[in-house]
């Protein structure tokens, strides 16, 4: 049985850079493979993935740069990759295609919804880059908007830990974990999950949030039978 029929799995760009340099291709086929057993279990996927591993225009602009031009090169970043995972995705029989929130028509399609949801109707990966579109967002944001336009029925945060806990728990190894948390929790306490825009765009349309560990092989699928895996956020 699947519980979830739609979703969006937000992945960022630091999860697929390794020691070897920004992207490691071990890394990002071991997600590959990941996505592949909810994509056979016919899920309809649309995936964000950031662009953190090569350029965050918010620390970039710091050193005394344009902070719109700083962004944009955040999202080419997220262009970047989205480009490596649809090729991995495409060669390991995960159909995908990229569609880009910045016009760029030589390499990609720009986002088009109705064709997103012909995509996504015939068992085809959309694979959306370039965040937003404008600057001063985040690809968090992104993935919660495409949530929205899709109508997906949940959101996957994929991270390195498993969900949502007290503090970190790499660093402390008292960090309580949290199985469940409100729309209202995360905003309030101010956990360092996703950002606010982001949840507040879950909150709005009572779309859920599962942060979990994308490295704990199966744990995509068991989220997808409804099992309690990482951290649920919902009202
Ligand atoms: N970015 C942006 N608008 C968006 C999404 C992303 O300007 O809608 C830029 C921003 O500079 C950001 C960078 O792209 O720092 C990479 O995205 P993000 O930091 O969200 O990537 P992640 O941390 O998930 O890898």
């Amino acid at each position: 049985m699947i519980r979830y029929n739609r979703v969006v799995l937000k992945i960022s760009g630091e999860a697929i850079s390794s020691e070897y340099g920004v992207f490691d291709i071990n890394i990002v086929e071991s997600l590959v493979n990941e996505i592949r057993i909810i994509y056979e279990l016919g899920v309809e996927i649309g995936i964000v993935i950031g662009g953190g591993n090569i350029m965050r225009g918010g620390e970039f602009s710091q050193a005394g740069f344009d902070r719109n031009r700083s962004d944009y090169m955040g999202m080419l970043a997220t262009l970047i990759n989205s480009l490596l995972l649809e090729q991995l995705m495409n060669k390991n029989g995960v159909a995908s295609i990229v569609q880009s929130a910045l016009p760029i028509e030589t390499v990609v399609e720009s986002i088009d919804l109705r064709k997103t949801m012909a995509y996504l109707g015939e068992g085809k990966v959309v694979i959306f880059a370039a965040g937003t579109g404008s600057p001063h967002f985040t690809t968090d944001t992104a993935a919660a908007l495409r949530a929205r336009e899709i109508n997906a029925d949940l959101l996957l945060k994929a991270t390195k830990v498993s969900g949502v806990y007290d503090k970190d728990p790499v660093r402390y190894s008292d960090a309580v974990h949290y199985p469940t948390l409100t729309y209202e929790d995360v905003l309030s306490k101010d956990l360092a999950v996703m950002d606010m825009a982001a949840v507040s765009l879950c909150r709005e349309k009572k779309i859920p949030i599962v942060v979990f560990n994308i490295f704990e092989h199966g744990s995509i699928e068991s989220i997808i039978r409804g099992k309690n895996v990482g951290t649920i956020i919902k009202e």
